[in-house]
């Protein structure tokens, strides 16, 4: 069943314990911080609600579809139960688990890594001191009982649960860091703490149209002695299986595909933002400036290829399913991570410094004579001065603000470290096709025939050669 947008704020009024600083949040539709990121989950679950929306945003096997992300690592998981193996998996619960998030529609986040620089349990362990990293500190007959942090529930606040697990290897002893669970977000002894929200401060939605209302929020997740019943258990005790479970599944592949097609979505946006804003200043003219353009456009497109592409190149995995192309969608990952701060980079050239032409905010209009000169002074060939304020100050929302700060950092951490995407790029190339390629090749000549009859080492050569 679709939920509607109010039904969805009215989920999330649910006594969860959320900080900002200090602040205790009572409720996260009403409170400033959050009220209107709240309102644009509800928008885009009433996008889905919609009847004339069916078609493109749901697609209804037995009712539902729950926010993308993570739903899609579900989804990849349970297509492949035999990777989730007892006593220490539960493909059972896992599978109650997708039918319940669908069919209720319900947003769930994840929170799947251990703390930074918390991640040498013995540091602590010498102090006598509580290690920080969540684990199964006690199990009962009807459950498991968890304390610890996990870094960083994007989304949290606007959720209704969340999924703790593993998507980085852990030490083969780490069973009891090995739990894979889910929560919900007003479980008893469960605290997100919140970084700084960006509309925080912000003066208005014309001055930081995208703080405003697209701040997802980004929480850690802490955990005192937070009871998880076994139905909502998938893994627990094997440190090798939490991870696997991403890896041996299509899951970590349908997760991060549709991570790709949102990003595509992003670029989309930056384009048109550096077409309106070339366009803006005059620039547009200017045929290295177009020459510019032309290159981004070239850049937004090769992401779009790159979607195309694993959608165009599936692969038949697992048997009976097909699966986006695991190759193509890590080679789409590892060329978003590297490339989105040069694209910001260039839009910030664009930009110039008509960022800072324009009025520190909106309230300059309240003013009737210092309105008058702004119209008057501010407005160019291209564009009337109210028009190119509202533009710039849209572009810097994207390029310099606290915002665009988070998304940089956004775009180059969500799906780990490069050195962790290039691992998982390397784990799925079949090197011997590309040994043997080279292998071919080389088989193809030899060494000069004149030469083998005079060269007195090539015996010894062939010998080596025979012993590897
Ligand atoms: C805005 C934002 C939102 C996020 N949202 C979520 C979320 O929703 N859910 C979730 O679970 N996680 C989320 N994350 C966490 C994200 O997955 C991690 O930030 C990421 O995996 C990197 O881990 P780390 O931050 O601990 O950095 P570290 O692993 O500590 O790395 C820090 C730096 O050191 C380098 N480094 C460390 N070790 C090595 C090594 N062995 N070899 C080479 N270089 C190394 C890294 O390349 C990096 O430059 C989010 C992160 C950000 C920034």
């Amino acid at each position: 069943m679709l939920r509607t947008g109010k039904e969805h704020l009215e989920s999330l009024r649910d006594g969860r314990v959320i900080y900002i600083g200090s602040e205790r949040v009572d409720d996260v539709t009403g409170h400033a911080a959050f009220r209107n990121a709240a309102a644009t989950v509800a928008a885009l679950y009433d996008m889905k609600a919609d009847p004339a929306n069916r078609d493109t945003l749901t697609y209804e096997e037995e009712g539902g579809r729950s926010p993308d992300h993570v739903a899609s690592f579900v989804t990849g998981m349970v297509i492949k139960p035999d990777a989730l193996p007892a006593p220490c998996a539960h493909a059972d619960n896992l599978i109650r688990y997708y039918r319940h998030i669908r069919d209720n529609d319900v947003y769930v986040v994840y929170a799947v890594l251990p703390p930074q620089a918390a991640r040498n349990p013995e540091f602590y362990q010498r102090q006598n001191l509580p290690v920080p990293t969540l684990r199964v500190v006690r199990e009962e007959d009807d459950g498991v009982v968890i304390s610890g942090m996990k870094m960083l529930a994007t989304g949290a606040v606007y959720a209704n649960e969340i999924w703790i697990g593993n998507v980085l290897p852990l030490a083969p002893d780490q069973k009891k860091e090995s739990i894979t669970c889910t929560i919900p977000c007003n479980a008893p002894g469960l605290t997100l703490w919140s970084r700084k929200p960006a509309v925080l401060g912000v003066t208005s939605e014309f001055d930081s149209p995208l703080a405003w209302r697209y701040d997802e929020s980004d929480s850690m997740v802490l955990c005192d002695n937070v009871k998880v019943p076994w139905e909502k258990v998938f893994v627990h005790d094997d440190a090798l299986l939490a991870r696997d479970i991403y890896i041996k599944t299509p899951s970590h592949c349908f997760g991060n595909h549709q991570s790709n097609v949102r990003y595509w979505s992003k670029m989309r946006l930056l384009l048109g933002l550096c077409s309106k804003v070339a366009q803006a200043t005059g620039a547009d003219q200017v045929p290295a400036v177009r020459e510019t353009l032309g290159k981004m456009a070239a850049v937004e497109s090769t992401i779009g290829g790159l979607v195309h592409g694993q959608i165009n190149a599936c692969e038949h995995w697992p048997e009976g399913y097909v699966c986006f192309n695991r190759r193509f969608m890590y080679a789409g990952l590892e060329w978003c991570t590297q490339n989105y701060s040069k694209f910001i980079d260039e839009l910030r050239e664009l930009c110039g410094g008509g960022v800072f032409q324009m009025p520190a905010d909106i309230s300059v209009m309240d003013d009737p004579d210092l309105a008058r000169q702004f119209a008057t002074f501010w407005q160019t060939p291209q564009a009337d001065a109210l028009t190119r304020m509202k533009l710039f100050k849209l572009a810097w929302d994207m390029v310099g603000s606290e915002f665009a700060g988070r998304h940089l950092q956004y775009e180059k951490f969500y799906a780990g470290a490069s050195f962790i995407i290039r691992n998982h790029s390397y784990r799925e190339t079949d090197w011997g096709e590309f040994n043997k390629l080279v292998e071919d090749l080389m088989a193809s000549y030899d060494y000069p025939v004149e030469r083998q009859t005079t060269d007195a080492g090539l015996s010894v050569l062939r010998r080596q050669s025979s012993a590897r």
